[in-house]
């Protein structure tokens, strides 16, 4: 009985051990070949080749600006947006709500749209937030951000480079940014330089490269 018990603890334990491995829920926005079309057209034009599958290299964090979790989850499931430099729409591979809940979009080494020069080999974190332009992210976020970095470096050894959007600059000497449109860019300001600060102090003994405020 006694040897039962054990076993049952142990197994318990190790299923509370499977569940803190993952720390995100999956809401899949919807995905049709239409999508992946429309992401062959934008990687092609700025990418040199079709791109539909990453390695991912580098962790791109973002906030929204606006919206909240959920309508930010709408705005990303629209396949088409209107742009002179493409007609995928945007998304990031995950958001985290503002109480820290972790949501994954999509298959993490599926193309996402969301830091010009870096898509072909970044995952996208949008963090709801930022409002007008304001450094309002929370503590829950920053502790989800560091858990879902951590899992994703576990899972992605060839991630080697964590940075802010505005950061995107800076971030060229890491030799990823691509970009074959002359003057496609954007100037950027998220998610802020305090929480990018807060996350290189948790992180950056991980071995993850991070770049100056
Ligand atoms: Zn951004």
């Amino acid at each position: 009985m006694k040897s039962f018990l054990l076993t049952i603890c142990a197994l318990i334990m190790l299923t509370a051990n499977v569940h803190a491995e993952v720390p995100f829920a999956d809401k899949f926005i919807p995905w049709s070949e239409h999508r992946d079309e429309l992401g062959d057209e934008y990687t092609l034009k700025h990418y040199g080749k079709a791109i539909r599958e990453i390695v991912p290299q580098a962790v791109v964090v973002h906030w929204t600006a606006m919206g909240t979790a959920e309508s930010v989850w709408k705005y990303f499931s629209a396949e088409e947006m209107t742009d002179d430099e493409g007609r995928l729409n945007v998304a990031s591979q995950f958001i985290v709500d503002r109480d820290g809940t972790i949501y994954r979009l999509m298959p993490e080494t599926n193309l996402a749209r969301h830091a010009i020069g870096y898509n072909h080999c970044a995952i996208g974190i949008e963090n709801v937030g930022g409002y007008d332009g304001n450094e309002d992210l929370t503590d829950a976020q920053l502790a989800a951000n560091v858990r879902l970095i951590k899992y994703l470096h576990a899972k992605y050894p060839t991630i080697k480079y964590v940075f802010g959007h505005y950061q995107q600059d800076a971030a060229r000497a890491s030799g990823l940014y691509i970009e074959l449109v002359p003057d496609y860019y954007a100037v950027k300001t998220d998610p802020g330089k305090i929480f990018m600060r807060g996350l290189r102090e948790q992180l950056e003994s991980d071995g993850l490269t991070f770049y100056d405020e």
